[in-house]
């Protein structure tokens, strides 16, 4: 049989990055040259291609222009290869993960992110066995069919559900964490995949990616002592459609009346406002649980479950651009659309 196609894409980060001999500092490196690098690329059983998206970029300049150029860079090559690896910088590798889980509806083929914590060129780089895995895991197929068929990280050994996860670690090797949901495969000696936690894809549906973001949200993360006047001028930005409020425990805020007033003003202008808990472990938002988070369902917040405040937000980027109502948008926040929440 022939070699399974795949597309590396390589968007920047620290993983493409080499030390200037001059000044010490990381810049990266050119991507033609990565087999000078990675001479056991050769090994892999699959027919690599490399694509760099210019301009590369540290991926704190993410954002949803970049995600939606990423997104129609696949969906171009989607026909021509079996599965795609995105190199990436780590530092928001999971909100880039989540926004094309959403922009690439219906997908059916692996699209798998990596990056490392060092540099390819450096030696102890983690950046050497997390290209090299993520593209044999790309390219593996059972009976002409991929195992995976949704957006992942790869990182240190494991293979994570791309919306499930956030960035935990500046340092160690093991940067990521997935909270609410298990890891779909593990890397030991074989790489063992946990089968019943796969995304599975109807092959029947076509591809369809999505071109448009609403960048008009916000997030607010509460802290005791909060002043409702802060909420205020928040939730009076100028064309603010929905925001995205991190609680305390299983969903829970204050309950004075300036503050749960400002929020109750601010979803009778039609603003939106999702619930997510700062807990990001034990199952995320129960509303109904305590009253104060009870006076928050009562005035019309939505729950974000076990939702990652990466998947919420791309989530309402997405929706928000591509439904006209608001209340289907408010419904699609509260059900899994890529396995990105659990209700209980
Ligand atoms: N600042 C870098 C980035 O996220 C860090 C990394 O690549 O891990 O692009």
């Amino acid at each position: 049989m022939s070699k399974r196609k795949i597309l590396v894409i390589y968007t920047g980060g620290t993983i493409g990055m080499m030390m200037d001999p001059e000044s010490k500092a990381l810049r990266p490196f050119e991507f033609k040259n990565i087999y000078q690098q990675l001479p056991m690329l050769h090994l892999i059983e699959a027919d690599i291609t490399f694509k760099e998206m210019l301009p590369l970029i540290d991926s704190s300049d993410t954002n949803p222009d970049f995600w939606i150029r990423l997104a129609k860079m696949i969906g171009e090559e989607y026909d021509r290869y079996d599965g795609f690896v995105v190199l990436h910088g780590t530092d928001t590798m999971a909100y880039t993960a989540s926004a094309l889980s959403f922009l690439l509806e219906n997908l059916g083929k692996p699209v798998i992110l990596t990056g490392s914590q060092l540099p390819l060129g450096v030696i102890r780089s983690d950046g050497r066995r997390n290209i090299l895995n993520a593209i044999a895991i790309a390219a593996d197929y059972v009976y002409d069919k991929p195992i995976i068929q949704e957006v992942c990280i790869y990182f240190q050994n494991n293979l994570y559900r791309g919306n499930r996860t956030y960035k935990d670690n500046a340092s160690r090797f093991n940067a990521f964490y997935s909270p609410n949901f298990p890891i779909l495969a593990e890397v030991n000696t074989n790489v063992e995949y946990h089968k019943d936690d796969l995304w599975r894809q109807d092959p029947d549906k076509p591809l369809i990616v999505h071109d448009k973001m609403e960048d008009n949200v916000a997030i607010v993360k509460l802290y005791p002592g909060i002043r409702h006047e802060v909420l205020q001028s928040i939730f009076s930005t100028p064309n603010l459609r929905a925001a995205i409020i991190e609680t305390f425990g299983v969903g829970n805020a204050p309950t004075s009346p300036a503050f749960i007033n400002t929020l109750k003003d601010a979803v009778s202008r039609g603003i939106l406002i999702v619930n997510v808990t700062q807990c990001k472990g034990g199952g995320g938002v129960k509303m109904g649980r305590y009253l104060t988070g009870k006076l928050l369902a009562d005035i019309g917040i939505v729950s974000g479950h076990d939702m990652t405040t990466e998947a919420a937000i791309t989530k309402l980027m997405y929706l928000l651009a591509n439904l006209y109502e608001m209340d289907d948008v408010r419904r699609l926040m509260e059900l899994p659309l890529r396995g990105e929440l659990t209700i209980e």
